[in-house]
């Protein structure tokens, strides 16, 4: 029995990390409920791993096949997975080999690239090949995976990934089990080898800990860690009977679950996989390390309840809300310009992408647009319609005397961008070529010189402004005093300097 307690009153472990890293991620999770937006393929590619690795464990007998769904044994003693040796475990799990699991992920994952979604929200990228780069890391992720489950055995106690709420000094928090295993010298032969538990978490990158003071804590020191550990520990107490004869718990394991004096249970080790790499990071908590989550969760308490829910843009290269939402706009409004926003995928289709020219007051407005054709049914008929979205804008202005004075101010929902084909550029590359067409255009029919000045660090000091700059050098413009771009365009000299 869990404590019986209101959702909204449960902190989970995740929570205290995600407001620590931007407190308006926390509150555009929690608060605002942005579930129903795109999701990141990176984002999506992590939950399809944690879900699709537990397929390792559904062993078949290769003689007779499945008998039970979600089968966990096999073999003429119909043997738990947890208690098979590597051999028995290649024998019966349902991949021939670890490459051949790798290879199934990538081909399950390639199916959802054909749909581009995941549970129900359409998968948004940051470059146009990412996609594939990402099946090739679930690839290499799942071979990883499977050696390690090879070598070290599945978990004991069916507890993958399973969710607990327990209390730690009056406040409820829910944290995940991803996994875990004991270690007593058994599976290696018999040999002496101290009594652990370990708490095994595969994910597919590197372990990312709390932000604090402007840091990013390692596992060594996350207090994230040391409230799973706790968590597992008031688990373990509560349910002892339970789970320790699964954990095949030595006499003096049960002797620390009545004493107070520990409440970290000893000889638990957290380990982090990091698949993609293959590396293995561990660490263990005792109850010294209690004080700095003490400190952690004061300060998500207070802030959640103060209501302070500042931006961290310094968080937003690894964010899932540094994305478009389905409008066309992006979903965070602080975002890091800096970091390029993930996209549909037909925003990387040049062809796609079309400028249209406005008349304005006393110049012209570019606006850069996104259009996709889709083929609907209405009224039993077929028909074609558009979905166009901004992307861009270029605002000009001519101030006109003996000469053309050309003012101008860019705006944009994506920066750096890069179209399939790289030649094409990205969207400010784009706009600045039209932009630079249409000055010449406007120099040759009035007949007057025009100069145009750009100031780059307000308008394209973001990402992909390398990018940026070398195209405005192509065009002739040059940087005339730190980030003043200028050109001077004449008549005679058709983009002339
Ligand atoms: S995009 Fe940046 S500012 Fe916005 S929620 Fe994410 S980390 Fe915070």
């Amino acid at each position: 029995m869990q404590d019986r307690v209101e959702e909204k009153d449960i902190i989970a472990g995740n929570d205290l990390i995600s407001y620590s890293v931007c407190p308006y991620s926390f509150y555009l999770q929690r608060l605002e409920g942005k579930s129903k937006i795109p999701t990141t393929g990176v984002a999506a590619a992590v939950l399809f791993f944690l879900s699709k690795r537990k397929n390792i464990f559904d062993v078949k007998d290769k003689k007779v096949g499945v008998l039970f769904e979600g089968q966990r044994r096999a073999g003429p003693l119909l043997k738990h997975i947890e208690q098979m040796t590597s051999e028995e475990l290649l024998e019966f799990m349902p991949f021939s080999s670890a490459e051949a699991f790798g290879g199934s992920l990538k081909g399950t994952w390639s199916m959802i690239l054909d749909r581009n979604f995941y549970h129900g929200n359409p998968i948004y990228w940051n470059f146009s090949n990412e996609s594939w780069k990402i099946g090739n890391d679930l690839s290499k992720a799942g071979k990883n995976y499977c050696e390690f489950v090879l070598n070290e055995g599945a978990p004991v106690m069916g507890l993958v990934d399973k969710e607990r709420t327990f209390m730690f000094e009056g406040v409820h928090f829910r944290v995940k089990i991803p996994e875990i295993r004991v270690k007593n010298g058994k599976r290696s032969g018999g040999a002496p080898e101290e009594y652990r538990v370990m708490v095994d978490h595969p994910t597919l990158f590197d372990f990312k800990g709390e932000l604090c003071e402007k840091k990013r804590l390692t596992l060594e020191e996350s207090a994230a860690v040391t409230l799973r550990l706790y968590g597992l520990s008031r688990l373990l107490r509560k349910y002892q009977e339970t789970y320790l004869p699964k954990l095949d718990a030595p006499l003096w394991f049960w002797d620390y679950m009545d004493r107070s004096d520990f409440k970290i249970l000893p000889n638990l080790v957290y380990r982090h996989i990091s698949l993609i790499k293959d590396e293995i990071e561990m660490t263990t908590r005792r109850d010294v390390n209690l004080d700095p989550l003490r400190i952690l969760i004061e300060r998500h308490i207070k802030g959640v309840a103060e209501e302070k829910f500042d931006p961290n843009v310094k968080s937003c290269h690894s964010c899932k809300y540094s994305l478009l939402g389905i409008d066309g706009k992006p979903v965070c409004d602080y975002r890091d310009k800096n970091k390029i926003p993930s996209v549909p995928k037909h925003y990387f289709n040049f062809n796609n992408f079309d400028i249209e020219e406005k008349d304005d007051e006393d110049g012209i407005k570019l606006i850069g647009r996104v259009d996709q054709k889709r083929e609907i049914i209405v009224r039993n008929k077929l028909e074609t319609i558009t979905a166009s979205h901004k992307v861009g804008v270029y605002n000009l202005r001519f101030v006109e005397g003996s000469e053309i004075r050309v003012e101008s101010n860019y705006d944009a929902h994506v920066f750096g961008a890069v179209f399939s084909k790289k030649k094409e550029g990205t969207f400010e590359t784009q706009m600045m070529e039209r932009m630079d067409e249409l000055i010449q255009e406007m120099v040759n029919e009035t007949g007057k010189k025009a100069v145009h000045m750009i100031d780059f660090n307000k308008d394209f000091n973001f990402a992909g402004k390398k990018r940026s700059k070398e195209k405005l050098e192509s065009l002739g413009y040059e940087d005339v005093d730190d980030g003043k771009f200028r050109k001077v365009y004449d008549v005679s000299q058709n983009n002339s300097t």
